[in-house]
């Protein structure tokens, strides 16, 4: 079932979502060779804490931590781990959520860990454009099938993989609601927009192949062939004056942010 919210609600759910925006950048501000993601999570999780809201992920269907750390070939729901320590070179996908007030925010972002290739540079690149192109079809009258038609066309036509897997999702007062978000899809397909849903819109974009499996951990969800992915996420909501950024602060979602920051 697709919760429809009011201006009123849409409008708080923006104010709180901003401390998962808050908690992204955080997280981004400490990638460095050298740091391990657990050290990552921990100041997260005490960052939301301190302000008054709840990690979106710890405990979400027995998810141990705070944030999905994934690193390089990793594509999501990668586990921050003592012992897990960033190398030079490494890029890292950060999924911050935190509940605030009973409105979940959901949003991630691909951060380089000092220099990367241009290889990589070129798919995170491309993946910001496809949630970019995703959001600007998230307006009344177009279908879920316009979001993933925009993301498909744009990464395919660079050559690169869209994952089928896992998916965008509808989000509001929980983590996962009705719709799914694909990134993939035909123009004018699926569920009709209308003013008031909120989405999730995640492009997951691989290098190589989009073909992937799951860890033994149960968890890490890997790229078949170990050649990177990237991944990028902001809340949306549905309005008639078009697609507003839920998981934006004052600076923006569109600012450079970049590892070590
Ligand atoms: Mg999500």
């Amino acid at each position: 079932m697709i919760h429809i919210k009011t201006p009123e609600e849409i409008e708080e759910f923006r104010r709180c979502d901003a401390l998962s925006k808050e908690a992204l950048r955080l997280a981004g501000s400490l990638v460095r060779p050298g740091v391990s993601t657990k050290e990552i999570d921990s100041a997260v999780e005490a960052f939301i804490r301190l302000h008054g809201g709840v990690p979106g992920f710890k405990g979400l269907y027995g998810f141990p931590g705070s944030i999905c750390a994934s690193v390089n070939e990793e594509i999501v729901h990668g586990i921050p781990s003592p012992m897990r320590f960033l190398n030079e070179g490494d890029v890292i996908s950060i999924d911050t959520g935190a509940t605030v007030n009973g409105w979940v925010g959901d949003n991630a972002w691909t951060f380089y860990v000092g220099e990367v290739s241009d290889e990589v540079k070129g798919l995170c690149e491309c993946t910001r454009d496809c949630l970019k192109a995703g959001i600007e079809q998230a307006k009344p009258g177009n279908h879920l099938g316009d979001i993933g038609y925009a993301v498909q066309h744009l990464a395919e036509s660079n050559g690169y993989g869209v994952v089928r897997e896992y998916v965008g999702h509808g989000v509001g007062r929980v983590m996962h609601e009705d719709p799914n978000v694909p990134n993939y899809g035909k123009r004018g397909r699926g569920v009709k927009l209308q003013v008031g849903m909120t989405i999730a819109i995640e492009p997951m974009i691989t290098l190589g192949t989009y073909k992937n499996h799951t860890l033994a951990n149960g968890w890490t969800v890997v790229t078949n062939d170990g050649l990177p992915a990237a991944h990028y996420e902001n809340s949306v909501a549905i309005t008639k004056d078009g697609p507003v950024i839920l998981t934006a602060d004052d600076q923006g979602p569109w600012c450079n942010m970049q590892g070590g920051e």
